[in-house]
């Protein structure tokens, strides 16, 4: 039963009690007063339903309320959190997302996973440069959130 049935019941319940209260004033007729008697108190006992129904619902409601109040906060503090890192390309088509203070070189910027950092997670990137003799430098990029590993030559200045 929803809040609005319970109420709509318990005011129909309300009416029906002060009409049979009119009525058992305006009886003579013990017989009449008894089935009257014994109507009035089925019909206190549904309102009493009633009342506890919507205390039930209205409880519901609150808790409902508080729950979604709480989520809210989550995702708006979420949303404020992501304003303040952009998703940049750190090196040659590979992307991280990187704090909107500008730091320079962007090498020495704090990254952090592209791949678990769009799942809400916040995952610094490991970076390690891997030189062999004359040969140009290898740059490793190793996620611990995701397991991701990525190997470029060359890094965004
Ligand atoms: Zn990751």
């Amino acid at each position: 039963m929803d809040l609005i049935t319970s109420v709509a019941t318990l005011t129909t319940a309300t009416k029906n009690i002060v009409d049979l209260g009119k009525a058992l004033n305006a009886s003579s007729k013990s017989s009449e007063i008894k089935a009257l008697e014994n109507k009035f108190l089925s019909m206190q006992g549904e309102t009493l339903d009633s009342i506890l129904n919507a205390k039930l619902l209205i409880h519901q409601l609150h808790d409902e309320n508080r729950k979604l109040k709480k989520e809210l906060m989550k995702v708006k503090a979420q949303i404020e959190e992501k304003q303040k890192y952009t998703r940049l390309e750190i090196a040659s088509g590979f992307f991280a997302y990187v704090q909107d203070e500008p730091v320079k070189p962007l090498q020495d910027a704090h990254k952090f996973c592209s791949n678990c950092y769009d799942k809400g997670i916040k995952s610094t990137l490991e970076t390690d440069k891997i030189s062999v003799f004359d040969e140009s430098p290898t740059y490793i990029f190793n996620c611990n959130g995701c397991g991701n590993t990525t190997k470029r030559s060359e890094l965004k200045p």
